[in-house]
C-alpha cells in the first residue's frame, strides 16, 4: 500500500487542459467517479483546471478522497484546488512527480498532451529499473494513444524496449475493465 494508510490509491495522470472534444471531459468525470466509488482514493496534480480538475471534482462529489500535489509556482497557473481531502504544496515539478508516485499504489493515465506523458513515462521508465512495481494503465479511450503504443511497439521491434517492459503498460479502450484489471493487481 502506499506510505499512508491501507486503502488503495490511484494516481491520476491527465491533461491540464479540457481537450477541444466533450468526449475527455465525460471520461475524466467517470474516471474520477469510478476510483471514488470503488472506494479508492484519487492522487493528483492538484489543480483545478482541465481534465485533472473535471476527475478531482468528481472523485470529491462521489464521497471520493482526493490528495493533491502541487509545485508552490504552480498554484496560480493550474489553480491549486483549495477543496481536496489534502493539498501538498512542493518546492518543484520533480518532487511533485516523486511524492505523487510515492502516496500512489498505481498509476492511471488518460487522456492528455506532454505533462501526461512525461509522468507516465516517468513511471514506466522507474519500473524498466526496478525502482518501482505498481500496475501503470493507460486508458485508450476511443484510440487516443493508439499512435502511441504503435510508437513503443516499434521501439520493441527496434530492441530497444524489452517486450515485458512494454507489456507492463496495461491498456484498454474502456474504463471499468481496466480498473478492474488494476484493482486485482493490488498488492
Ligand atoms: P499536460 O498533459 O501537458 O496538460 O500536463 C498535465 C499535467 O502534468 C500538468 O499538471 C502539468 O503541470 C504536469 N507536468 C508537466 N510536466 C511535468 C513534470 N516535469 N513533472 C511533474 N508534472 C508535470
Amino acid at each position: 500500500m502506499s506510505e499512508s494508510d491501507s486503502r488503495f490509491s490511484v494516481c491520476v495522470f491527465c491533461g491540464a487542459r479540457p481537450g477541444l472534444d466533450p468526449q475527455y471531459v465525460h471520461i475524466a468525470r467517470a474516471a474520477g467517479r469510478a476510483i471514488a466509488e470503488r472506494g479508492w482514493r484519487m492522487v493528483y496534480g492538484g489543480g483545478r483546471i482541465g481534465l485533472m480538475g473535471v476527475a478531482a471534482d468528481a472523485a470529491l462529489a462521489a464521497g471520493g478522497e482526493v490528495i493533491g500535489v502541487i509545485p508552490d509556482g504552480m498554484l496560480v497557473r493550474e489553480q491549486g484546488h483549495r477543496s481536496l481531502t489534502r493539498l501538498e504544496v512542493v518546492a518543484d515539478m520533480a518532487i511533485r512527480k516523486t511524492r505523487m508516485i510515492a502516496l500512489s499504489d498505481a498509476f492511471l493515465t488518460l487522456p492528455g498532451g506532454l505533462g501526461t506523458l512525461d509522468e507516465l513515462f516517468e513511471v514506466l521508465t522507474l519500473r524498466q529499473v526496478r525502482f518501482i512495481n505498481k500496475p501503470i494503465a493507460l486508458l485508450n479511450h476511443g484510440g487516443y494513444f493508439d499512435r502511441l503504443l504503435a510508437t513503443c511497439q516499434g521501439f520493441v521491434e527496434a530492441g530497444f524496449v524489452a517486450p515485458e517492459d512494454l507489456d507492463a503498460l496495461m491498456h484498454d479502450g474502456e474504463l471499468d475493465p481496466l480498473l478492474n484489471r488494476l484493482g486485482a493487481l493490488r498488492a
